[in-house]
């Protein structure tokens, strides 16, 4: 019988983010297909565990599916600074497979073959891949209201996490609206593909659930990919803390008529920043105006618990600048500091200011550059432009923005170093992480998952690790490691 966590009763959170990445060659003497180069890239894994499937030191899983699109999900945080860490560390894993496997390419398919490898979600096919937000929430709470209480905020939330995408006709905010219409609109039926259909907590099924956001975009930016586990962890907490009380959190008449609709129209947010969208009550407001409620709503709650809400953020503040003010410091601070001043600089059309955080205003600020040199530039390029953007193998718009100084770092590069080899140390993922460097030093034959670490030869040992927020080394894990001596 698992004891339930004594996590259930603050406002601790476990965040996990998987990213799918895109992969493509240019410049070989001869065609070459994505689903071969990944398998290049992923051929240092199969030797080491004869499976495109495994799990690293750090805790994660790295995988590849059948085609062309690798995945790595984080392993357990429960601060966002430490899932971006997580997720950062990701990206390099993913560019070292890569330049590996262009290395080995160039063997056959000449010196200019290049190995793109895109954090992005759609491709050039118009097929489109994702970033799943995964969040641990109360079983408590019904799906149905969780869905329907944060959905209107998830779309909306787009403003300051959207990616940006150059399509046809214009630049749009967020990379997938135009294809995420299912998921959408189905996230108020019964198949709700805006959380996994799936029930697999990874976790005592009693106490807990894990929410799958499948309708955000990958992000370059650091603060994007922080600002949208930190705001949407707020969020929950009203929703949880409301129904643990049974009283309304006060979104419950925020349910747009038609989320796909929504959903589209904000990521045009540009042609027409204050469109008016209709909500399932009858009502209508514009996107911006609906964050503005969740904000406040977030605001108030935070003022009410403050300290137990700062207790969970448990790697600090995350952004870096400190003020003078000890208090403005604090995490909730931070993170409601950061929404509002989004939230304002949009309502300015000041689009430029957010440029240093936002991804759809970097890549916006760098296309109309490129137009006002160069006026007669043609979509191909931009969508080239773009493109590069996102390549995390060779691109170079991205890392010359931020060594310019002109995209905000939250984590230095020791820091990311420090989580490709080490597991976030307040989860089981630290268990993950210490198994598996010490399966991997002896040679043992192993399998892991989220809750399950083996030895399979030449003697069987498991120990299962149900409670995401247990990080000590219980007697059956230490028996296990104790079997790979
Ligand atoms: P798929 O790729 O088919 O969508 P999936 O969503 O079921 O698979 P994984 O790709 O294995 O799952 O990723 C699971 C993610 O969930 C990881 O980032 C992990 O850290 C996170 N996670 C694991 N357990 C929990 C939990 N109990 N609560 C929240 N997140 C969790
Ligand atoms: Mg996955
Ligand atoms: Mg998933």
């Amino acid at each position: 019988e698992p004891v339930p966590s004594a996590e259930m009763d603050g406002f601790c959170r476990i965040f996990g983010v998987e990213t799918e990445y895109g992969v493509a060659v240019t410049g070989a003497n001869k065609p070459v297909d994505a689903g071969q180069v990944a398998m290049t890239m992923f051929q240092p894994i199969v030797s080491r565990s004869r499976s495109t499937n495994t799990y690293l030191a750090n805790g994660s899983r790295l995988y590849l599916d059948v085609g062309s699109h690798p995945e790595y999900a984080t392993a357990e945080a429960r601060d966002p600074r430490e899932a971006l860490a997580q997720d950062l560390a990701g990206e390099r894993v993913m560019r070292h497979l890569a330049l590996k496997a262009q290395a080995k390419l160039r063997e056959s398919y000449g010196e200019q073959a290049t190995i793109h490898v895109f954090k992005n979600n759609v491709d050039s096919a118009g097929h489109a891949f994702g970033c799943h937000e995964n969040y641990l929430v109360r079983r408590f709470v019904p799906l149905e209201t969780i869905e329907h209480q944060l959905l209107p905020f998830l779309i909306t939330r787009q403003l300051f996490t959207g990616a940006g995408r150059m399509a046809q006709d214009g630049f749009q905010i967020t990379q997938r609206a135009d294809f995420l219409d299912e998921a959408v609109s189905s996230a108020t039926t019964r198949s709700r593909p805006m959380v996994n259909t799936r029930d697999e907590p990874h976790a005592d099924p009693d106490s807990f659930r894990r929410l799958h956001v499948i309708i955000g975009d990958s992000n370059r930016s650091q603060w994007a990919t922080w600002m949208k586990l930190a705001v949407t962890h707020l969020v929950l907490c009203v929703i949880e803390e409301s129904f643990r009380r049974g009283e309304p959190s006060g979104f419950e008449e925020w349910a747009f008529a038609d989320p796909a609709a929504a959903n589209r129209a904000v990521s045009r947010f540009l042609d027409e920043p204050n469109a008016a969208l209709a909500l399932a009550s009858g009502e209508s407001v514009s996107a911006l105006a609906l964050q503005r409620r969740y904000y406040a709503a977030a605001e108030s709650f935070v003022a009410a618990h403050r300290e137990a809400m700062d207790a969970a953020f448990t790697a600090g503040a995350s952004v870096t600048e400190h003020s003078e003010d000890a208090t403005a410091d604090l995490p909730t601070a931070v993170v409601l500091g950061e929404w509002n001043r989004a939230l304002d600089t949009l309502a300015q059309g000041d689009y430029d200011a957010l440029a240093d955080r936002v991804d759809w205003a970097a890549k916006k600020r760098v296309f109309d550059a490129m137009r006002r040199r160069k006026p007669d530039i043609s979509l191909a390029q931009l969508e080239q432009l773009e493109l590069d953007y996102h390549d995390i193998a060779n691109g170079r718009l991205y890392g010359s923005l931020t060594m310019r100084g002109q995209m905000k770092q939250l984590l230095a590069a020791d820091e990311v170093e420090h989580a490709v080899h080490e597991a976030p140390q307040d989860t089981r993922a630290a268990l993950r992480g210490r198994f598996v460097e010490a399966a991997l030093a002896s040679g043992s034959q192993f399998s892991a998952d989220w809750t399950h670490l083996t030895v399979t030869a030449p003697e069987r040992h498991e120990a299962v690790l149900l409670d995401p927020f247990a990080f000590k080394p219980t007697p059956e894990f230490a028996a296990l490691m104790e079997s790979l001596k």
